[in-house]
């Protein structure tokens, strides 16, 4: 089944599923684990006495709980997706809403690593692809919640990147190699003019990190495409949030999930829409 277009596409779907509840765990506790280890490092560095030792916190453990009434969440009501709606987005115990969020990254994994299938047929791109994708999909939501682009993450998936052009899957060796240096270099150029010509800080080092990740996997050739609509789409949509009042100018709006989309969409339609842009 999995050899066929369409079972490829409903396999990477259904593993797109399990992969998104995955994926809520990592964007809800990442950040809170680097905060934990940043207050440890903070009182060592400065010769406190460490912060008394919590309960173990990191991917696994604890079991996950409703964050209301802190019942421990039982395997049949976490099903990705089907458990939201058979609850009607409330916990079973204390019926508190669950946010809708959680459905929608699940949903969203499906559809990733589905498109993904679909576009690369049965073959190790289509794998390959959706765990792109799904790093994206995570890092690009870490970015929303908390304006920042763990290294924890964006390194991993430039050596993954680079791993996988090692077999020449997606580019050449050699123009991934370039693409993870250029993709770092040119942010690192933008955020020290622009730095140095206004005094602020336009953007993170997570951004120079995660288009030095999409350089690794989609080549040099595809940053130029990808900085650009990124930038492009990110200015509308910031004046468009400041236009309705949802967002105040001074407030910084995050990059990562506007470099996410442009490096997704890059991988699907990358090839036609150089050549739309410089035929
Ligand atoms: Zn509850």
């Amino acid at each position: 089944m999995a050899s066929s277009p369409t079972g490829c596409t409903a396999g990477l779907g259904v593993l797109g599923l399990l992969v998104g509840s995955f994926l809520n765990v990592v964007i809800h506790r990442l950040p809170r684990m680097l905060e934990q280890d940043w207050q440890r490092d903070c009182a060592d560095s400065a010769g406190l006495a460490p912060p008394p030792p919590a309960a173990p916190f990191n991917l696994l453990v604890p079991r996950s709980r409703c964050p209301h009434c802190h019942q421990p969440i039982a395997a049949w009501d976490n099903l990705p997706v089907l458990s939201w709606l058979l609850l009607a987005g409330r916990c079973r115990h204390c019926r508190a809403s669950i946010s809708v969020r959680y459905p929608l990254i699940e949903l969203a994994a499906a559809a990733l690593g589905g498109v993904a299938a679909w576009h690369f047929g049965p073959s190790p791109h289509a794998l390959l692809g959706a765990g792109f994708s799904w790093a994206l999909l995570a890092l690009a939501a870490i970015d929303l919640d908390t304006l920042y682009l763990p290294d924890d993450l964006t390194l991993p998936l430039l050596w993954a990147g680079l791993a996988a052009n090692l077999g020449g899957y997606f580019v050449g060796l050699p123009h991934a190699v370039v693409g993870a240096m250029a993709g770092y270099l040119s942010l690192w150029v933008v955020y020290w003019a622009f730095r140095l010509a206004t005094g602020k800080e336009g953007m993170g080092h997570g951004d120079f990190k995660l288009l030095a990740a999409l350089g690794a996997w989609l080549g040099w050739q595809a940053l130029p495409t990808i900085i650009l609509s990124a930038a492009l789409v990110g200015a509308v949509v910031g004046l468009t949030l400041i236009a309705l009042r949802r967002h105040r100018r001074d407030q910084p709006l995050p990059f990562g999930p506007f470099l996410a989309a442009a490096g997704w969409i890059s991988l699907i339609w990358g090839a036609p829409l150089r050549q739309l842009l410089a035929p």
